[in-house]
């Protein structure tokens, strides 16, 4: 069990808002950002927070005042970050497989846009030449992170444009004009050592050499979290250091300062959320004992959709003898939150935290099964507050006939 963790304050939450309930700690939050601006005070760099991690409004205001950008994947979302006052330069919008419709509408808000196919960059160019500037999305084809359903860089990935077209994209930036002023990969997720970092910044040197006034190489993000004991966190300060000397060293060559950027989403949110939930049952089978919760997959799917971890305490009761569970939750298919796990005896009522959960949690939540998505509340300074009520029944039944 986590030596950090709030019990108090979790157990306080429940008992107020009730369960499953998500619980974010603000002062994780600015822990883990100041960590990356003291990693990188060595070079000029801007962090665009990846909002599809966790969109609520007050943690976007919390790190649009923490001093974060922010990095969007679709058009609300550049819509939910106008919302929450960051300011237009501030927002950057790296889509896949949207309409050029989309990415007109984007410009029209004015954010940066990251643009991630040859064929809307051609019509950009075409329609509004070097009038508006644009990041080009590249595919390094590096081999990188945690599970396949995240790896956005190998050779089979439909993201960005691959490295081994680099002349025909020269062909059409110099055809219709396009200022290019930034060139962007995100190899991936959860990747821990920091040589595959230092590898993309290789890959996108090399393409930068092409492209004479860049103001900015944008490395995407795919740092990684410890989830379970014994598990290594890509070292930022390793990383800082030997970014910002590529930094120098290339800049020499280049002629001009280069920016960098970064897109973290589960490094700033991830180990600040938890999500509460109750235990309804335990039950004894011949094969196993199995604790059966009052959530699910709906609510946290990522145990079951990219088999992750998440450590489980028992918050009720933290010294009780340990047993082995399979933990479970009340949707009607294979639903389990953790097989064979070492848990303090857990008794029906138990109130049990899954921790790492502020990164794809909420946010990947849904009312399957016909069971709303669970309430938000903020943990900052001691104190709790709802920054987003429970679903009702009645949000259930809006919109339909
Ligand atoms: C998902 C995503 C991120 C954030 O990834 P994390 O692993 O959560 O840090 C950053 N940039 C882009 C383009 C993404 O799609």
């Amino acid at each position: 069990m986590s030596a950090t963790i709030p019990a108090e304050a979790l157990l306080a939450a429940a008992e107020q808002f009730g369960t499953p309930l998500y619980v974010y700690q603000a002062e994780t939050i600015a822990r883990q950002f100041h960590q990356l601006e003291t990693a990188f005070t060595g070079h000029p760099t801007r962090f665009f927070y990846a909002c599809k991690a966790l969109s609520n409004q007050t943690v976007l205001r919390h790190l649009r005042g923490l001093g974060a950008g922010l990095d969007c994947v679709s058009l609300n979302e550049v819509k939910l970050g106008l919302h929450a006052g960051f300011a237009p330069e501030n927002i950057l919008f790296t889509p896949n497989s949207v309409t050029f419709e989309e990415i007109v509408a984007a410009k029209d808000l004015g954010v940066h846009l990251n643009i991630d196919n040859i064929s809307m960059l051609e019509r950009f160019g075409t329609t509004y030449g070097g009038s508006y500037p644009v990041c080009i999305r590249l595919n390094p084809h590096i081999e990188a992170g945690g599970n396949y359903k995240i790896s956005t860089g190998h050779i089979d990935s439909k993201f960005g444009i691959s490295i081994h077209q680099m002349r025909h994209l020269e062909r059409v930036v110099k055809s219709t004009g396009l200022n290019v002023k930034g060139l962007h990969m995100h190899t991936g997720s959860e990747i821990k050592d920091v040589d595959v970092f230092l590898r993309a910044l290789e890959v996108l040197f090399d393409a930068a050499r092409r492209f004479p006034d860049l103001e900015f190489l944008d490395l995407g993000s795919g740092f990684k979290v410890p989830y379970k004991p014994g598990d290594v966190a890509t070292d930022m300060a390793e990383l800082g250091l030997r970014v910002t000397a590529a930094f120098a060293e290339f800049e020499q060559e280049y002629g001009r300062p280069l920016q960098a950027w970064f897109e973290p989403g589960k490094y700033l949110v991830s180990e600040a959320g938890f999500l509460l939930v109750r235990v309804a049952v335990v039950k004894q089978t011949p094969a196993t004992v199995f604790a059966g919760v009052d959530s699910g997959f709906n609510h946290l799917i990522r145990p079951m959709f990219y088999d992750s971890y998440h450590t489980i305490s028992n918050l009720s009761h933290p010294e009780g003898p340990e047993r082995v569970y399979t933990v479970v939750g009340n949707i009607c298919e294979t639903d389990t939150f953790a097989w064979d796990r070492r848990l303090p005896e857990v008794h029906e009522g138990d109130l049990l935290a899954f921790h790492n959960a502020g990164a794809y949690g909420f946010e990947m939540s849904s009312s399957f099964n016909s069971r709303v998505r669970p309430a938000e509340v903020l943990l900052e300074n001691g104190e709790l507050r709802q920054i987003r009520r429970r679903q009702t029944f009645e949000d259930l039944l809006a919109g339909q006939e």
